[in-house]
Formats: structure tokens, C-alpha cells, sequence
């Protein structure tokens, strides 16, 4: 098979930690006979240095063209004094918008080698951690209409407003569902409906697609209890489903708890377009240049590309069983190191899974 990746390396550790997973992707292109043509294009501080924005429309033609889309990460120091509209951040939103990527798909997984690292008890961690969550990305309070911040009576009010259409609840719950068919048949819909009438619309909707797929569980949970159980009893988890602010807190969340952020990947799926595939960690400004940041992530998110966007099952299996097993065999970078491993750099990690492959 033959697929066209368009790399967005942007800044910070970004191009060391793309550099990896494409060394990984030929590689695994090699051993199953398949061709992946990359393109490379400019987002985030680097296109605004270069092109005096976040993102050009010249990234946004690539990306379009592509098969898939492959980011590493943006932003940066350099950058913090620009306002929201013109920081490298708003590159991210805009490929997001540009490319309809309505949902947003973050595993995560506690690897049983880097158990201690889980900060969670060791009896709770001992019951595993495998969950995703497949959060909607385009709507809710981030997007809403009406919004700003304006003086009424004399005082400054700040306000948005959190709105969800049905058809916006059918299509990421639609996914949700497709997604735990995949796994261990379980959706969990987070929610706040006790409360807010947006919540209220989206559990109606909710249970209306669930007819659709009477073999996946659902359960429903509101926000504040979802938050508790994650650190309670994250195995009772297998996806949780849920809107755009909620799973904005609730991803992070469930992705801290494993501590590993060097660890963990993500994809961002639209209808049609291609879908992007990143390592949920920022840019690391505090070791980029250094060669210690940990490539797995980017390696692991290559896979989910694999699988979700070229339905290459097997070759993200490879992928996945060989960043095990250099885990087992004990290579560590710095920011998962332990006493009695073996500590690599960024190169060596991802020459390490290549040889495992
Ligand atoms: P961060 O994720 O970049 O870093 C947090 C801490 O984790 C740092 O100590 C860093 O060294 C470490 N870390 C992160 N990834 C690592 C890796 N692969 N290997 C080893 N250590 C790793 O978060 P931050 O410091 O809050 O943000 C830095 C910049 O990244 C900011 O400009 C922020 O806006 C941006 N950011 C971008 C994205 C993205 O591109 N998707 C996401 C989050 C933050």
C-alpha cells in the first residue's frame, strides 16, 4: 500500500521526536511492504517566525492533500508574549477546524513496566488502566455563540456559551460506540445533566444511538463523579464518552494518573479529511535540542495512525509490541528512568524499537 503522511514536526522537541517515528514508519513500511511518501509543513512558532503566522494556508493545502496528517507539537517561550489569536496554539485549533477533526481519541494505558510510575496506590494501579477517551472537539463552550467579556451596569461580565447540537452528539457517540466494539465493549457517557440542559440533550441523544448498538454497555456518569472514579477505579473504564470541556480535563486527567506524559498518544478523526495523530505532551521547551525527550509517544501515536487512518492492525501491533519490549529490556529516557535501568537518549529509544521490530 502506498500513503501519503504530511509531518507538522512545529517546535520545541517536535522535529527530534517526529524524526523518530518516522525512522519507525519506514521501517515497519519496509517489513510489511508497504511505501509512506512524507511531505513537511510549517505550523505553530516556526511558521510564525518564517511566514508571520500559525498557520499558513500552504500548511492547510498539504495537510488536505495528504492521507494522513502527523504532528509533533507547538508553542514556546519565544512566543508567550503574542496575544491568543497569533499564538502558536491557534495553529493547532486551526488545522483542527480547517481539517473537521470533531473528535478526539486519547488512550490511556498504564504499560505494567512503568507501574511505578502511576500515581496512583499500588493496589488500585495493580487492577490496570486502559481506557480512552473520545472527546468531541468542535463544539461546546470553547466554540459557542454568544461570547466575550463587556460591561453591563457598570461591572465587567464575562461569558460563553456551552451548546451542542444533536446531530454533533450522534456523530462522536456514533464513534464511541465503533470504537468499544474494537475493545472491551464499554462506554461510559460523562455528562452533567443534572444541571445543564446541553447535558440533558446529549444523554437523550446518547441513548437514542445506543439502539443502534445494543451489544456495547453504557453507562452514564456526571463530571464531578467521572473525575472521582478515574482515580478511584479507572479499570472500570473502557471508553468514556464525552463533550468538548469535559474531556478536555477528564483526558488529562486520565493521562496523568498513568505518569507518564512522554508515554502517551492521540488522534483526531474528522468525517472525511484526514485524521491527525500526536503525542498528547507539549514541546518541552526546558530539553529541546538536548536529545532527552522521549520519542514513545510520537512512536505510539504512528501506530494509532496505522491502525485508525490506514486500517494497518498488524504493522500498529508491531509498532506497539516492540515499544513493549524495549521496555521490558529495561531502556529508559530520563523522563521515565528508574533505578536499575538503562538510560538512552532520544535516538537510541527509537533505534531501539526499530531493532525490535
Ligand atoms: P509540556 O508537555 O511541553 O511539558 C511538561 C513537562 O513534561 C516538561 O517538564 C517537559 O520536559 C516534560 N515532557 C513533555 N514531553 C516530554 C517528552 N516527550 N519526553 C520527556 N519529557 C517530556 O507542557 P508545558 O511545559 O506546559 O508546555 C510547553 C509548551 O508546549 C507551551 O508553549 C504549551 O503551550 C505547548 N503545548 C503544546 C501542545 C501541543 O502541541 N499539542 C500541548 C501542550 C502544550
Amino acid at each position: 500500500m502506498q500513503k501519503t503522511i504530511c509531518l507538522l514536526p512545529g517546535d520545541g522537541i517536535g522535529p527530534e521526536i517526529v524524526a523518530e517515528a518516522v525512522k519507525v514508519l519506514k521501517a515497519t513500511g519496509d517489513k510489511f511492504g508497504h511505501v509512506f511518501n512524507f511531505t513537511e509543513a510549517l505550523i505553530g512558532g516556526i511558521a510564525i517566525d518564517k511566514c508571520g503566522e500559525p498557520l499558513p494556508q500552504a500548511t492547510i493545502d498539504q495537510c488536505k492533500a495528504a492521507d494522513a496528517v502527523f504532528l509533533g507539537a507547538v508553542g514556546g517561550p519565544k512566543w508567550d508574549h503574542l496575544d491568543n489569536a497569533h499564538r502558536p496554539e491557534k495553529g493547532l485549533l486551526g488545522i483542527r477546524k480547517a481539517l473537521g477533526l470533531f473528535a478526539n481519541l486519547r488512550p490511556a494505558k498504564l504499560f505494567p513496566e512503568l507501574a511505578g510510575a502511576c500515581l496512583l496506590r499500588a493496589d488500585i494501579a495493580a487492577r490496570g488502566l486502559d481506557l480512552i477517551v473520545v472527546r468531541e472537539l468542535t463544539g461546546d463552550v470553547y466554540f459557542g455563540e454568544p461570547r466575550g467579556i463587556e460591561t453591563r451596569d457598570g461591572k465587567r461580565v464575562g461569558f460563553n456559551t456551552m451548546i451542542y447540537d444533536e446531530e454533533e452528539i450522534r456523530r462522536i457517540a456514533k464513534l464511541a460506540f465503533e470504537t468499544a466494539r474494537k475493545r472491551r465493549n464499554k462506554v461510559c457517557s460523562v455528562e452533567k445533566s443534572n444541571v445543564l440542559d446541553v447535558s440533558r440533550l446529549w444523554k437523550d441523544v446518547v441513548l437514542e444511538v445506543h439502539k443502534d448498538y445494543q451489544d456495547v454497555e453504557l453507562t452514564h456518569l456526571y463530571v464531578d463523579n467521572a473525575a472521582m472514579q478515574l482515580v478511584r477505579d479507572p479499570a472500570q473504564f473502557d471508553v468514556i464518552l464525552t463533550g468538548n470541556i469535559f474531556g478536555d480535563i477528564l483526558s488529562d486527567e486520565a493521562s496523568v494518573i498513568t505518569g507518564s506524559l512522554g508515554m502517551l498518544p492521540s488522534a483526531s478523526l474528522g468525517a472525511t479529511a484526514p485524521g491527525l495523530f500526536e503525542p498528547i505532551h507539549g514541546s518541552a521547551p526546558d530539553i529541546a535540542g538536548q536529545k532527552k525527550a522521549n520519542p514513545l509517544a510520537t512512536i505510539l501515536s504512528a501506530a494509532m495512525m496505522l491502525r485508525l487512518a490506514f486500517d494497518m492492525g498488524k504493522e500498529a501491533d508491531a509498532i506497539e509490541d516492540a515499544v513493549r519490549k524495549t521496555l521490558q529490556q529495561g531502556y529508559r529516557t530520563g523522563d521515565i528512568m528508574e533505578p536499575g535501568k538503562t538510560l538512552v537518549n532520544t535516538e537510541e529509544m527509537g533505534a531501539k524499537v526499530i531493532e525490535n521490530l
